[in-house]
């Protein structure tokens, strides 16, 4: 409604718009202190509407209108008010739109971003974040190891735990190396000793469990090792913060055990990580470096 006043008001004029949404004239007033016409940056930094607001803000200075906003109380019987919102609903149930813009002819952008033909309208930056995100989340479950992830799985809780470390506007070392670390817990990549076998069976070929040392160390035998049950069923009545719990109590003692029977061993971490002559399969694989890359970037 306030874009039809605009476009029907003289040009140089002064316009009064009398509304009752405070958050438009505080978005209004902020808009007009920037440099006009908006930049395409600008444009595309809106939270929403943003092809509505720049369409406004070229119809002001285009016309070098003069607005001011009058806030009224909603619902309060204001004759005008009550007929606006009254036309408002009317067209909200309609499948066209009461007025048409020709987006390609709007003079500050070049170009209006789409996705799949709808117009992106919200922050453009944000929306193809979102997007990545979501396309790496689907690659993700999509993978045939993923499976058991499909159903029943509270997603939010588990984002939220992952992300729980780290700040929403600055990037931490320590904290993407943790939430890394968690990611390995989730998808089941810890570099327990089977693992690091297939890489190299010529370092740790008859390695068994570096803790109780009978039986194969995969990530499963981890939390059925003898030397971690008592720990594990103290932790599942009493922890604090579960992942910092079964890092500190039971992967930590048991990588410096580790590299304890490795050095007795003779293996340093120069021979460790050098690639087996004969190329075996190699570890991790791209597979499991980008669906980390994936989960960090959720
Ligand atoms: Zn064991």
């Amino acid at each position: 409604m306030c874009l039809v006043a605009l476009i029907i008001s003289p040009i140089n004029s002064t316009v009064t718009i009398f509304t009752d949404s405070k958050s438009s004239i505080d978005h209004f007033s902020y808009l007009q202190r920037q440099q006009l016409p908006l930049s395409p940056r600008n444009t595309f930094k809106e939270a929403s509407n943003n092809i509505l607001w720049n369409i406004i803000m070229d119809i002001v200075e285009f016309n070098s209108l003069k607005v001011n906003f009058v806030k009224i109380q909603a619902h309060s019987g204001i004759q005008y008010n009550e007929t606006v919102d009254k036309l408002a609903k009317e067209f909200n149930n309609l499948n066209t739109l009461p007025l048409n813009f020709n987006i390609d002819q709007i003079t500050t952008i070049k170009y209006v971003p789409k996705w799949n033909n709808i117009i992106i309208e919200n922050n453009l930056r944000k929306f193809i974040t979102s997007i990545s995100r979501n396309r790496g989340f689907e690659l993700f479950l999509n993978l045939f190891r993923n499976r058991k992830y499909v159903n029943d799985i509270d997603w939010i809780a588990i984002f939220f735990a992952l992300n729980d470390e780290e700040s929403t506007t600055e990037t931490s070392f320590y904290a993407s190396y943790k939430k890394s670390h968690k990611i390995k817990f989730l998808i089941e990549e810890l570099p327990t000793i089977e693992h690091v076998k297939k890489r190299r069976p010529d370092l740790y070929d008859q390695w068994n469990c570096s803790m109780c040392k009978n039986e194969k160390e995969t990530f499963n035998h981890i939390w059925t090792c003898d030397n971690h049950k008592d720990i594990l069923q103290t932790l599942a009545f009493n922890y604090n913060r579960i992942y910092m719990d079964i890092n500190n109590l039971i992967w930590k003692p048991r990588c410096d055990q580790q590299i304890l029977n490795e050095t007795n061993a003779g293996i340093d971490r120069k021979s460790k990580y050098k690639k087996k002559q004969n190329n075996g399969p190699s570890l991790p694989s791209t597979n499991n470096i980008i669906l980390i890359l994936v989960l960090i970037l959720i």
